[in-house]
């Protein structure tokens, strides 16, 4: 067996208790500095570099501290590097939750699996009520991220499960008889810890559980339950972290379990929605109202009639959403801003908090293209300058400019706070057709008289106006 020679002693990295504790509160300070700096898009990088750091240090200094030679260490290093490199550098940007998603999902099983085993070998103090209780709440709660994770990756990427709510009959009362039998066996077992062989009924009812838990709920509401699967996946490592007694990961745990609870609430927010009413809610599940499109009239304009509108504004606002992410057109938008920029107008764009597939998405597409942070403005900051504006240039968003949010009861996307482009005395929307976006309504402002539609592929589109301009 392999073990046995990767425990081999490694005396010069013998590490003193107070090492240890010392690089656990390094790491925790590196997290916490990390978690500051990702806040805003201008120290993102930094943020995540420094959270890279103390996690190193966490991983190096467990590792050390187990007696594993530096050498398994460094291997290890190199797997899990290239993987993850490999994994950021081929993902594209709208793909991004889906392994946002899966990141939660594994670290939800890792930290379930570790616990078993722990468990089960020899010589555990399995019939300590502590040790019994913190492995039965990682259990729990690391089976309800991974196979939750599962079924969020699967409604997202389209594959398996369709990304419409599915709502089985008697569901939320299934759902609490399953978990009232989990935690009535997680106290037969805190009762009776030397039946460990209820912690596999446990594993599989938590399991079940994630799945019944995510199912109901539309692809449109994913975001939110992949922020609040990210938040589990924090408390199942914290859990864990208490059974094998490590400071880091405890820590570490609770800080990504209480960011991931603060955005999730940050996302509620931002669609007016409450977490009862995203989890329980089945939005989506009744069928989209579409179909009139075809109908009702529409204006349409050429790149060039675009140009001429956007060249004698005094303030336009560019509003992307998550069809400026599929055509890749942020690079074409950032040469047009400077064209527009040239002509005395002043250009800002309006960045709705769930426009596209990700929190923050717009932010870093824009950033990636080198827009300057100060003419990205939230919600709150541009909504009261859309009636001063000249020209709104609408491209690739949809449901976050639907007019219908705000009055609709019956609409999924009712209450979301939008961005407010109809108030400007003109608007271009530039997309491919009429069809609608993520929550499957169709959109007024389309049919709007101040409304013009720019139809095409939002980087073939900006490109031609920006030779319309030039
Ligand atoms: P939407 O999904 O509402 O609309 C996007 C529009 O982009 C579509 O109507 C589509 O129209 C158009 N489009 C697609 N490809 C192209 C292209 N190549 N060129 C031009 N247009 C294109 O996007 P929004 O950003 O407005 O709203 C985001 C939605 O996604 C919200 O409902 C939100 O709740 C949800 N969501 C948000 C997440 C987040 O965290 N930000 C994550 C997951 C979902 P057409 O096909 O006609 O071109």
């Amino acid at each position: 067996m392999a073990a046995p020679a990767m425990m081999m002693p490694a005396a010069a990295f013998q590490l003193g208790a107070g090492t240890i504790k010392f690089s656990y509160l390094a790491a925790a300070v590196l997290f916490i500095f990390a978690l500051k700096a990702m806040a805003s898009p201008r120290t993102a990088r930094r943020g995540n570099l420094t959270g890279a750091v103390g996690m190193l240090i966490a991983i190096v200094v467990t590792l050390l501290s187990g007696g594993l030679h530096w050498r398994w260490i460094i291997i290890g290093l190199l797997i899990g590097s290239s993987i993850g490199a490999l994994l950021a550098l081929t993902v594209r940007m709208t793909a991004m939750p889906q392994m946002v998603a899966m990141f939660n999902g594994f670290g939800g099983l890792a930290s379930a699996t570790v616990v078993i085993v722990e468990f089960w070998k020899p010589g555990a103090p399995s019939t300590d009520l502590y040790f019994v209780v913190t492995v039965a709440v990682s259990t729990l709660i690391g089976w309800i991220t991974f196979t939750g994770s599962l079924v969020a990756f699967a409604k997202l990427q389209g594959v398996v499960i369709p990304s419409r709510p599915i709502v089985l009959p008697l569901q939320k009362a299934a759902n609490f008889g399953l978990l009232a039998v989990t935690i009535g066996l997680m106290v037969l077992l805190g009762c009776s810890p030397s039946h460990r062989e209820l912690l596999v009924p446990i594993a599989v009812l938590s399991a079940g559980l994630g799945v019944m838990f995510v199912i109901p709920i539309g692809g449109a509401d994913m975001p939110v339950v992949i922020s609040l699967l990210n938040s589990y996946s924090g408390l199942a490592a914290a859990a864990t972290g208490f059974v094998l007694g490590n400071i880091g990961l405890i820590i570490a745990g609770a800080l990504v379990g209480a960011s991931g609870i603060v955005l999730t609430r940050l996302m509620c927010t931002a669609m007016n929605r409450s977490l009862v009413n995203v989890l329980f809610g089945a939005v989506g599940a009744r069928a989209a109202r579409t179909g009139e499109a075809e109908e009702r009239r529409v204006t349409s304009w050429t790149p060039e009639d675009v140009a001429m509108v956007l060249e004698s504004a005094s303030l336009a606002v560019v509003v992307p959403g998550y069809g400026m992410a599929v055509a890749q057109a942020q690079h074409a938008i950032k040469e047009l801003d400077d064209l527009l920029a040239e002509r005395g107008v002043t250009v800002k764009f309006g960045i709705h908090p769930v426009a596209g597939r990700m929190p923050g998405h717009m932010n870093v597409l824009l950033a990636e293209a080198d827009v300057p942070y100060e003419q990205l403005c939230d919600i709150d900051e541009i909504n009261p300058e859309f009636e001063h504006c000249d020209a709104v240039l609408v491209i690739g968003a949809n449901d976050v400019v639907n007019p219908a949010a705000r009055y609709d009861k019956g609409s999924p996307i009712y209450g979301m706070p939008i961005l407010d482009v109809d108030k400007a005395r003109s608007v271009i929307v530039c997309k491919r057709t009429l069809g609608p976006g993520f929550a499957g309504v169709d959109n007024e402002l389309f049919y709007s008289d101040k409304t013009a539609m720019l139809f095409g592929d939002a980087k073939a589109m900006v490109t031609a106006v920006v030779r319309a301009l030039k």
